[in-house]
């Protein structure tokens, strides 16, 4: 497993890339924005670490480049504040996951197992936990119990499940499940309801909860054993 990470900090990235080597992974430095990019462009990696301030050319930037040149390697984003724009930013520019510094070294390896472990996602099948949607038929089980859903309850499980332990934004919810970028704020309502109602038909009275509301940013789908 090969590692970027793009840290404009060089105490910072080198205390990363130690961390990472004891934890068996092979990593990259890149001190600025543009080695970043390029080493992105000419070499293959598994997974990117990446500072969102930067100097010259921004983490954002480096971002949404890949994103729009169709490269899915995943991207744990750093950010320097805890402000809900940052990390809404980070998540509709295309960033699988994000931590906020300063952080655990622990958690920043808890976030990288994770997304390493995701590996390619099977098209027509989705599971997490003891939830299985199958794209062909439309038809989700949970513990192989069948789960009525309507159209919409499907597409929002839909996306969950596709970004399954990473932060779904209403943002991302207003524009993939409603097809609707425009009018954001008056949509939070109808998600709040229709994500309560999936809530209601999958985890019901089991004191599970699959679905989690990350404050002021979104929601996230987890498998019950995590
Ligand atoms: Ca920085």
């Amino acid at each position: 497993m090969r590692i970027l990470v793009v840290e404009d900090e060089p105490k910072v990235g080198a205390a990363l890339q130690d961390g990472l080597a004891q934890e068996g992974y092979e990593s990259v430095l890149a001190l600025t924005g543009e080695d970043g990019f390029f080493r992105l462009h000419e070499e293959g990696f598994d997974l990117v670490i990446l500072d969102l301030m930067l100097p010259g050319r921004s983490g954002l930037e480096i971002l949404r480049r890949m994103r729009k040149d169709g490269q899915d390697t995943p991207v744990l984003v750093l950010t320097a504040r805890d402000t809900i724009e940052d990390r809404v930013i980070g998540l509709d520019a295309g960033a699988d996951d994000y931590l906020v510094k300063p952080f655990a070294f622990e958690e920043l390896v808890a976030r990288v197992r994770a997304l390493l472990r995701r590996g390619t996602p099977d098209e027509a099948n989705l599971r997490v936990g003891a939830l299985a949607m199958n794209r062909l038929t439309r038809s989700v089980t949970l513990s192989d119990d069948v789960v009525d859903l309507t159209l919409r309850e499907f597409e929002l499980l839909e996306v969950l499940m596709q970004h399954a332990g990473r932060v779904v934004s209403r943002e991302m919810l207003a524009r993939d499940v409603w097809k609707d970028t425009a009018r954001a704020t008056p949509l939070d309502n109808v998600i709040d309801v229709h994500v309560a109602r999936l809530r209601r038909k999958i985890d019901g009275t089991t004191g599970v909860r699959h679905i989690q509301t990350v404050r002021g940013v979104g929601f996230v789908l987890r498998a019950e054993s995590e």
